[in-house]
């Protein structure tokens, strides 16, 4: 077993709670060597991480975490080694935000009908700068005292197909592989297990992507060892982390326990030299 990578993980970017500075730090403490941070429709992390990951010792990758649909169902995928400067890859990055935006308009909206007087006011200070997404509406029910756990915001009326629930942009799981292999990336599918059917996963495999998320904190030991035998049936690549968001409220606790083995890593590396120099 060589040194540890975790190759998921969110920052104030998205809708995590540390910046990019206190999430290299952290990581270093709980002993990881390589990381990628996946925020939701941004890089913005990434030349921070990659400055701090230089004064801590940890090697940083650049990473996003994009959101497609298939038949009605959300999948997610994340890209690795992605170009965080393509101005292709920001134009669609800015525009996913956008539309996060109206998404969350029309959930306000959805709530304020069923009589929940939340502000959107409220959810945009707790994204603050980062992409705005489903937990920082969570929050703002909390604080608003409109329920009374971040929890129960998600099961009575954001969580899917709640009757606050909307859904986001369609972008297609192709036109995510597309997007990441033009931005020099390697796109894995993420946290299968939470979701994904095998004829989904078909479908997924059919578009391109060339590996999957393997270890995941939603991922049973069964989930696992499946999923780690269709990537090998399918010349698949293995990734995994800890999905860690930090904070009080939708702290996982995971990180530093959900890692792949650093040689992964080297894995993927040899498959972009390949893609690269063919
Ligand atoms: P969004 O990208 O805005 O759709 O938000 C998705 C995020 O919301 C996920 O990454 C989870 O952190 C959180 N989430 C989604 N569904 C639930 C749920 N039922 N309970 C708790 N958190 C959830
Ligand atoms: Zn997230
Ligand atoms: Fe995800
Ligand atoms: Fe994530």
């Amino acid at each position: 077993m060589g040194a540890k990578a975790d190759l998921h993980m969110h920052t104030i970017c998205s809708d995590g709670a540390l910046s990019p500075y206190e999430l290299v730090k952290k990581t270093k403490a709980q002993g990881l060597a390589v990381i990628s941070i996946t925020d939701h429709d941004s890089v913005a992390a990434i030349p921070d991480a990659l400055e701090f990951g230089k004064e801590f010792g940890v090697e940083v990758i650049s990473g996003v975490e994009l959101s497609a649909s298939f038949e009605d169902k959300e999948v997610h995928m994340l890209g690795y080694f992605v170009d965080y400067k393509s101005q292709r890859l920001l134009d669609y990055l800015t525009f996913f935000r956008h539309e996060r935006i109206k998404r969350a308009e029309r959930i306000v909206a959805k709530l304020n009908s069923l009589q929940v007087p939340l502000r959107i006011e409220s959810v945009m200070e707790h994204a603050g700068t980062g992409s705005v997404g489903r937990p920082h509406i969570a929050a703002a029910m909390v604080d608003e005292g409109l329920t009374k756990t971040y929890q129960e915001s998600f099961d009575r009326f954001i969580g899917n197909g709640g009757p606050a629930y909307e859904r986001k942009f369609q972008f297609s799981p192709s036109e995510a592989v597309q997007l990441i292999a033009s931005s020099g990336g390697l796109s894995f599918l993420a946290h299968p297990g939470r979701y994904t059917t095998d004829g989904m996963l078909q479908h997924l495999i059919k578009a391109g992507i060339d590996g999957i998320e393997v270890i995941h904190p939603s991922h049973s030991p069964e989930h696992v060892a499946h999923y780690r035998g269709v990537a090998s049936e399918y010349y698949l690549l293995e990734s995994g982390g800890s999905d860690f968001h930090g904070g009080k409220k939708n702290d996982n606790g995971t990180l530093g326990s959900f890692f792949v083995d650093e040689s992964k890593v080297d894995t993927m590396k040899r498959r972009l030299f390949m893609h690269r120099s063919s």
